[in-house]
């Protein structure tokens, strides 16, 4: 059986183990502990964020700013249609409507011109942006972040998919009022499952920390006034991180690679089209994403499925859905358009140029 080649898998940076092996020595291996403070401080230092709170996952990150935020039943929250529904999930958690809206042709994500219309016309203002970074390449988030404080609109980066991408130099995650990383399993760098809340706001991050902890208030006996959640990171996972920052730069340079290696390999087909890049950014390729203007790509995922070699169709709009049939959409079929052609292949960070080489001859072979 010859190698199977994963979309992205873990790739650990060979500190791991020596972390975890700390935290078994200090005992400290029940929830917090000094790996959290350190995992939140380099996840800062890296990133330029002012403050940060490691939780157990994105979705759980997601909830909390909405939770901080004031997101309640009956609230509209606008967000990105062509994203993963970890995005979106926690939009019902709280009762509120999701407004879903379209990409653009330039970025394929969110769109600033569509968000803009939208939120001139719309009866009721939503209370809150969650933008996604897909596939880690920055969404036009300038002009989202002006749009959305023009329109006194709060906004939120999902920047699950993008840590260690930036636009005009600064971080995605740092544009809105909170931004949020992952760190499951499968993206960049990896906790085997956790999350990152961080906003330039104190407050807002102390808040949603009481949240996080069961919403304890501070007395001696346990006291509870509002509903909380038990969403901390443990110790143990938070030592994966801070080994796993160690290497950002390093898979960041290493998946831009691979997606050079996807483009010269396939760049004589004028039927694949690659995600774009916009000027002023720099994402971190996580998954080198495509699409085919003549060829159905369920022949290019077998091909590769034959030989060992992972794909995925790109994410399924969250307008059509089935658990979202009833949502206000604005969308003028962009994303649909995108998710009828576009497939992602296999970028993990252990890949060479060989083995994308063999991947291009599979995919070449269908064309
Ligand atoms: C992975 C992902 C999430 C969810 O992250 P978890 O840490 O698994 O909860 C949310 N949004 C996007 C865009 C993702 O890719």
């Amino acid at each position: 059986m010859s190698k199977k080649f994963f979309l992205s898998a873990p790739h650990m940076s060979g500190n791991e183990l020596k972390y975890i092996q700390k935290v078994f020595e200090s005992n400290y291996i029940a929830p917090l502990g000094e790996y959290v403070d350190k995992f939140e401080e380099s996840l800062k230092s890296y990133t330029g964020a002012a403050h940060a709170l490691a939780v157990l996952s994105c979705t759980a990150a997601i909830h909390l700013a909405l939770r901080v935020l004031g997101v309640r039943e009956g609230d509209d929250v606008a967000a990105s249609t062509f994203t993963f529904i970890g995005s979106v999930n926690a939009i019902l958690y709280q009762g509120a409507n999701p407004v879903f809206i379209d990409s653009d042709k330039e970025s394929w994500n969110l769109s600033p011109k569509l968000l803009n219309k939208y939120l001139c016309e719309c009866e009721k203002k939503p209370k809150a942006l969650i933008v996604t970074h897909l596939y880690g390449m920055c969404a036009d988030i300038q002009k989202i972040a002006d749009i959305c404080a023009l329109h006194g609109v709060y906004l939120i980066e999902d920047a699950a998919e993008s840590l260690g991408a930036m636009y005009n130099g600064k971080h995605t995650g740092t544009f809105g009022d909170f931004g949020i990383y992952s760190f499951n399993g499968n993206k960049i760098l990896t906790t085997s499952g956790g999350g990152m809340l961080v906003s330039e706001n104190k407050e807002w991050i102390d808040k949603a920390k009481f949240y996080a902890t069961q919403a304890r208030e501070p007395f001696v006996h346990y006291e509870h006034v509002e509903l909380g959640y038990n969403y901390r990171m443990s110790n143990v996972l938070a030592a994966i991180g801070v080994a796993q920052m160690e290497v950002i730069e390093e898979r960041v340079a290493k998946k831009r690679e691979i997606f050079e290696w996807y483009k010269e390999f396939l760049c004589d087909y004028d039927e694949v089209e690659f995600m774009p890049e916009l000027p002023n950014s720099r994402g971190n390729r996580w998954l080198s994403v495509m699409t085919f203007a003549k060829t159905d790509y369920n022949i290019v995922m077998k091909a590769l499925e034959e030989a060992n070699v992972e794909s995925s169709p790109l994410w399924k709009p969250m307008h059509m859905q089935p658990l979202f049939r009833d949502a206000k959409r604005v969308v003028d079929g962009t994303s649909e358009e995108l998710f009828s052609k576009g497939l992602c292949v296999a970028s993990s960070t252990t890949m060479t140029k060989e083995d994308v080489k063999m991947t291009c001859d599979v995919i070449k072979s269908c064309l």
